[in-house]
């Protein structure tokens, strides 16, 4: 898989899956649309912490299915 150098949203610069991820939460967290419409529609619909949503990121772009269980309720 290759890391994501910008994000897919708004191509803001990022290095690797642990800043897109803090990025993406950090947006969702000031109520962007576009960021949490993205996240939604492509990772999750939960509220989840930057740490959990890389792993989540990686499977997702990169194309993996995840091999831990992903719904956790
Ligand atoms: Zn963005």
């Amino acid at each position: 898989m290759e890391a994501p150098t910008s994000c897919p949203v708004c191509g803001t610069a990022v290095v690797g899956w642990g800043e897109l991820a803090t990025h993406l939460v950090e947006r969702a967290g000031r109520s962007d649309g576009d960021h949490i419409m993205w996240l939604n529609r492509r990772v999750t619909k939960h509220r989840r912490p930057a740490a959990e949503l890389e792993a989540d990121l990686v499977a997702t772009l990169s194309g993996d299915e995840p091999s831990a269980p992903r719904v956790r309720r």
